[in-house]
């Protein structure tokens, strides 16, 4: 991405952060998270990503977030130029400039996040890795992640919420919509009994989890 000859503060920023995700036995974190999210990549999804590793370069290089945090700075992909000496709030705010060497657009980024941000100065706290998932594409990353580590190392976990009152009630008026089959007072009242507190699993944001076992 930045040629084959990294600029110098890359390669420091670089350094450090390997120091110390090598130390402290992080990298199987990274490593876990980059193969998930190339699989939904690959299979043609976006996977939002959020937590401490927005202040993580390597993540950022790995393709897990979307952040980059280094200093902000104007950059050529194609001969490779970098410019770090811009100033704004942002490298999102950076006017438009064109490349010094080939007359093209430069590109922007950098949103100077260091490390120790998040993970402290000595680098020691674990990453956190939000992934976001499609909903619809859960399972299929959970297969994904049976078939690469074994069946017996993945448990999916998740919140499990049962059915309300007043849930079951719309329910019945969508069927009732839908079908244009009206139900009686009485038997809209037998069904939603029947309904309340049927267990379901949570949608949205927070819908589940996987769980990892080590070995042994
Ligand atoms: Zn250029």
């Amino acid at each position: 991405m930045y040629g084959n000859v990294l600029p110098e503060s890359i390669a420091k920023r670089l350094e450090t952060e390997l120091t110390y995700i090598q130390k402290h036995e992080y990298a199987v974190y990274y490593w876990i998270s980059r193969c998930m999210v190339r699989y939904m990549n690959d299979s043609g999804y976006y996977v939002g990503a959020h937590g401490s590793v927005g202040s993580v370069l390597v993540a950022f290089l790995l393709e897990i977030s979307d952040t980059n945090p280094l200093p902000l700075y104007y950059y050529c992909p194609q001969y490779h130029y970098i410019d770090f000496k811009a100033t704004a709030l942002d490298g999102f705010d950076l006017p438009d400039q064109v490349c010094p060497v080939c007359g093209c657009p430069l590109k922007s980024d950098g949103h100077n996040i260091p490390y120790e941000t998040f993970m402290s100065y000595d680098g020691s706290k674990m990453p956190d890795i939000g992934l976001i998932f499609p909903v619809s594409k859960q399972y299929n990353e959970f297969a994904f992640m049976q078939e690469l580590f074994g069946v017996n190392k993945i448990a999916y976990a998740g919140a499990i919420a049962t059915l309300q009152e007043r849930s079951a009630e719309e329910y019945i008026s969508d069927y009732e919509a839908k079908t244009g089959d009206y139900f009686t007072e009485e038997q809209r009242s037998y069904i939603c009994k029947k309904l309340c507190g049927i267990k379901q699993r949570v949608d949205g944001l927070y819908p589940a989890e996987l769980l990892f076992c080590r070995k042994g």
